[in-house]
């Protein structure tokens, strides 16, 4: 089989039992491989019926198919589950090298069921594979544990690793699985699941390699694009400080934002996705004081030191993905870290305008402790941003708070509060599984509960972009910033190869974004499944936003399957994706409407001040459209005419 694996491994931590399984060709032209596998294995194993707490869950670790085919920046993996957080699909994407990790084992995908007596890892190197007693290593943060785990099981050859921490082993539903050093599969509770099997980690050393129809054309595109990428660099005259103009110029504009997406590369490879956290904040796109505040709340003191060129100055190294030629991430060492993973964007706002908190190099210990114990940074940011909203208006007594001041932007609060989350100590128990959780302990809560669906949104804000607004709704897995946006479909310019996507032209009004129309959800529709193919392969979000008319997915699909599959041929797979995935949480009971996000993201009320001033929207309304579009009822229940279309 040309580009997968064309096998699947299965684990039952129960019986130790290991067994192979081959998937015929057919398969992955249907689902593609990475979230496409994973969601066709657990509705076959009809895993949306089972208990997410029990032992009968299953979690998966699904590589993309375009992994180690010589295409770049497909090298990430996920993990799959039913979602413990939503009781519904579960999955979360991630970077680092474990995808190519799982594909030189034989494999497409490798599939936990049932729970270990004892903590064990899994280990798969040239023996094949088997489990081994993983008591010298639980009870290890995360980056211990790897560390100590690629010590113990390399050779010449270094393994890689996916790892909990003590979140995971402490039960915490927002808990991470980690891999290299601090990358991180953060969400829908996947680390929580791992936990509940005492899987410590999983371990993997192999030699296979990936087969492709055509590896000439595959290495003509990735050269070409490889050094397009590389020839764009960022001028020098451009500095971090300029940046919040760029967002005060957004802010004004009363036309769609458009650009060539490639453009966004020069700055992601200097700066990383913090460009972010100071050149969107004008335009409205951060979320401030949960949600609830505005880019006037924000200090001069906040802005410079989180602009980029002053962060940039921590770092020791840049860090790249497995295949990636953008590298935007980094590493740093500070007074206090040896070495740690620079903070992402989402970490830097979720840990610092979402909290009011000013300073910004606390948050490289806030990130490095939240990688150590395998948390999501932007669960615990949102938790708390959430507990100092209900302190603030005094929902507990006094005493509830075990003396901690959660008033907005008290360093200590944050620190200690976030250290007991961790620890599930005191108050961590009723904070530490994530703001669903918390509002069931605090009367009246629900108002500050900044969710959709159980899940604290990604840092980017719908009132700015109203399609993210849909996608945290509408998505299996809500609050998910990464599916799409008004932004990122304008950068991406898929009607280029997708017959049907709609054609935004330049000087589009930016109201249009904002109605209820065929025409968004054509676009919201487009997004979900192009997204779905990208995770079908082993794609990153920030190479097709930087567009698809430059990133050659389509093709290199083609040329190392050996398909000769249309663009919009892969948009019907996505499709099929998309709604396998929605249907696995109808078949797990959950109604898709239920998953509507807060209102006060959706403007209502609408702010009286900021960006985002007076900026609301019908988001029942885009919602129902965008079902529509997919399929389904205006409910979010796939028709039975779709599943058939789509073969489901
Ligand atoms: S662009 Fe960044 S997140 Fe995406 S693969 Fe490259 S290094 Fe990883």
């Amino acid at each position: 089989m040309n580009a997968a694996m064309g096998k699947i491994c299965f684990v039952n931590c129960s019986t130790h039992e290991i067994t192979e399984e081959i998937l015929e060709p057919s398969f992955y032209e249907s689902y593609l491989s990475g979230v496409g596998l994973g969601v066709a294995i657990l509705r076959r194993e009809k895993i949306a019926q089972v208990n997410p707490f029990s032992k009968d869950n299953m979690l998966g670790f699904v590589s993309g198919l375009l992994t180690g085919s010589g295409s770049v920046v497909t090298g990430r993996w996920m993990a799959v589950c039913k979602s413990p957080i939503t009781g519904g699909w579960g999955d979360a994407n991630c970077g680092g090298t474990l995808s190519l990790g799982i594909k030189q084992c034989g494999y497409d995908g490798i599939f936990f069921t049932g729970e270990f007596e004892k903590p064990s890892i899994f280990v798969c190197d040239e023996t094949g594979p088997r489990i081994e007693d993983a008591s010298l290593y639980w009870g290890l943060d995360a980056i211990e544990s790897e560390e100590k785990l690629i010590e113990a099981f390399s050779t010449k050859k270094r393994c890689v690793v996916a790892t909990i921490g003590q979140a995971g082993e402490n039960g915490s539903l927002i808990a991470t699985i980690s891999n290299d050093r601090g990358r991180m599969a953060a969400r829908s509770g996947v680390g929580f699941v791992m936990g509940q099997k005492k899987l410590k980690a999983v371990v993997l050393r192999g030699n296979e390699k990936v087969q492709v129809a055509d590896r000439k054309k595959m290495g003509e595109l990735s050269g070409e694009y490889s050094k397009k990428v590389r020839k764009l660099s960022l001028p020098h005259v451009v500095k971090g400080s300029m940046l919040p103009m760029f967002g005060k110029i957004m802010s004004k504009s009363k036309k769609a934002h458009m650009m060539d997406g490639i453009l966004s590369a020069p700055i992601m490879k200097k700066y990383g996705t913090n460009f972010a956290n100071t050149a969107l904040m004008f335009a409205g796109d951060n979320p401030v004081k949960n949600w609830g505040g505005s880019a006037r709340d924000i200090s001069k003191e906040y802005m410079k030191q989180a602009n980029p060129d002053r962060l940039l100055r921590k770092e020791v190294k840049k860090y790249h993905c497995s295949s990636c030629v953008i590298g935007c991430g980094a590493i740093i060492k500070t007074e206090r870290l040896q070495e740690s993973h620079k903070p992402e964007y989402e970490t830097i706002n979720s840990f610092g305008a979402l909290l009011l908190n000013h300073d910004i190099d606390l948050i490289d210990d806030l990130n490095d402790l939240c990688n150590r114990a395998g948390i999501d940074t932007i669960a615990a940011g949102s938790t708390i941003a959430f507990a100092m909203e209900c302190y603030q208006n005094q929902l507990m007594e006094e005493s509830f708070w075990e003396g901690i001041e959660c008033t907005w932007g008290n360093t200590e609060a944050i620190t200690v509060l976030l250290n007991k989350m961790i620890r599930k100590e005191g108050i961590g128990n009723i904070f530490g599984d994530g703001v669903g959780v918390a509002t069931r302990h605090i009367p009246n809560s629900q108002k500050f509960a900044m969710i959709a669906g159980n899940v604290e949104p990604g840092m980017h804000d719908p009132r700015f972009d109203p399609q993210l607004g849909v996608h945290f709704s509408a998505d299996p897995t809500p609050g998910r910033h990464t599916i799409g946006s008004s932004q990122y479909y304008n950068y991406m310019r898929l009607w280029e190869q997708v017959s049907w996507a709609p054609k935004v032209k330049s000087g589009t009004p930016l109201s249009n974004e904002y109605q209820v129309s065929e025409e968004n959800a054509l676009k919201s529709m487009a997004s979900t499944c192009i997204k779905s193919v990208v995770d079908g392969s082993g794609g990153c979000l920030f190479a097709m936003i930087m567009g698809l008319d430059h990133w050659p997915l389509f093709q290199w699909l083609n040329a190392a399957t050996g398909w000769e599959k249309t663009a919009d041929e892969y948009m019907i797979i996505g499709h099929r994706i998309a709604l396998a995935r929605q249907q696995f949480n109808v078949e797990a009971g959950i109604q898709p409407k239920s998953f509507l996000m807060n209102p006060r993201l959706y403007g209502v009320p609408a702010q009286s001040e900021g960006p985002n001033r007076g900026k609301s929207y019908d988001l029942n309304g885009m919602v129902e459209k965008h079902f529509e579009a997919l399929g389904c009822s205006i409910d979010g229940i796939p028709l039975e005419s779709t599943l058939n279309t789509l073969n489901l």
